[in-house]
């Protein structure tokens, strides 16, 4: 039978698309009983904290196992309208809330209520590795807007606006995957003009929104005249290590929030009750799980700075989230040339910034996700493996 064009095409090159040839093939080789370093992904070597683990087992025995309420459960909803409310400063209530299946889930609920079938959705190159996926799956066509590494990755005014004539939405991530760029005032500023200036959407993907190293977050649901234009998705899988529990929420105007209703009810039909129940105590009483999660990733990114500095790869200190990107054009290669090769080589796993786009070739990402000490030690041996290929070019 034929499949349709729309589920064919979601991946672009399919899921062993080039980008990810690095990881399949550092997979292969695990599974063979070879040994591989691996900084490739965002899953924590961390595991959840017991005191949430008690907090879901006790609600499935006490009987919230049935069916869930679709826009989320009432207790949970309020935790995360306080929760957003409290950092942002913006009103904000639990008719602006839908919990979702992580943020994942929250990102294609929000392109759907966005975009109509054939509407252009911007996102910004580089892009989480998901995001054309998500606007596909919704109808949407991808128009990308590159941020260049000399500027830090920040989205600039201008090249945003030149690229946002006749588009729907506009996709941020602030702090961001991959390059751990946190975007200035100055910056959401533009992007908030640009995005009135077009009548766009604003999506802002806010998972890494408490993994700060350096200056502030800043929600730009938060400036003037955003707030009814704004889909903010946020999760619980990066802050408080809950990758598995697939929870995550939208936050935004009222009316939209009660349209994805539909969306909750044709799709997953909520979230497990057990699993909210579990969220709303992480909220409620994780502040301090939450604050050792976050420094444990600036304790790393100050770490993995330090073992590259002076070396030939060039390291600009991600502002936040649990990455870092290595410049290592000075060794003549590209990214996805000199990642499988110190695969081999070395046997270090790590993304090829052309994974994530095209602003981001020659480069890879490090995921500061294993213990620190062989972290250092990995990344001492991709130095001296970048220094030998830039005497040898
Ligand atoms: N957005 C970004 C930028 C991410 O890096 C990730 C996961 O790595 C997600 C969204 C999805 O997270 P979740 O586990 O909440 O679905």
């Amino acid at each position: 039978m034929k499949l349709s064009t729309r589920i064919l095409t979601l991946d672009g090159g399919g899921p062993r698309g080039d980008g990810w040839s690095v990881y399949y093939r550092a997979r292969d080789m695990l599974a063979a009983g070879e040994p591989v370093t691996m900084l490739c992904i965002g899953e924590h070597d961390r595991k959840t904290a017991p005191f949430i683990l008690d907090a879901m087992e006790a609600s499935a025995r006490g009987g919230n196992t049935g069916y869930a309420l679709a826009l989320g459960q009432p207790g949970l909803r309020d935790a995360i309208a306080e929760r957003v409310a409290a950092e942002t400063g913006v009103p904000t209530e639990r008719g602006n809330v839908i919990v979702t299946t992580g943020g994942q889930a929250a990102l294609f609920a929000s392109m759907c209520a966005a975009l109509d079938p054939g509407d252009t959705a911007l996102i910004v190159d580089p892009f989480y590795a998901t995001y054309p996926a998500t606007v596909r799956g919704a109808g949407g066509h991808v128009r990308t807007v590159k941020a260049r590494p000399e500027a830090g990755f920040q989205l600039e005014r201008a090249a945003l606006d030149a690229a946002a004539e006749g588009a729907r939405a506009l996709l941020i991530n602030t702090p961001h995957n991959p390059t751990g760029a946190v975007y200035s005032r100055e910056t959401l500023e533009g992007i908030a003009e640009v995005c009135i200036r077009h009548d766009l959407w604003l999506i802002s993907d806010e998972v890494y929104s408490g993994q700060v190293h350096e200056g502030e977050h800043i929600s730009p649901r938060a400036l003037p005249g955003m707030a009814e234009r704004t889909l903010v998705v946020g999760s619980l899988s990066k802050s408080h290590v809950m990758t598995g529990f697939r929870l995550g929420w939208v936050v935004g105007p009222e009316a939209a929030i009660e349209a994805m209703r539909g969306l909750a009810n044709g799709t997953t039909y909520g979230v497990p009750g057990f699993i909210q129940d579990a969220a709303e105590t992480a909220l409620r009483e994780g502040a301090a799980e939450e604050a050792e999660v976050a420094a444990l990733y600036t304790r790393r990114r100050n770490r993995a700075v330090a073992a590259l500095a002076g070396s030939a790869v060039a390291v600009s200190p991600p502002q936040g989230a649990m990455y870092v990107m290595l410049d290592i054009r000075a060794t003549g290669m590209g990214g996805e040339a000199f990642a499988m090769a110190l695969l081999e080589r070395e046997r270090i796993a790590v993304m090829p910034g052309e994974s994530f786009g095209e602003a981001a070739a020659g480069h890879v990402r490090v995921a500061l996700t294993i213990e620190d000490d062989a972290m250092v030690a990995a990344l001492r041996r991709l130095a001296r493996f970048a220094e030998s290929l830039r005497e040898a070019a």
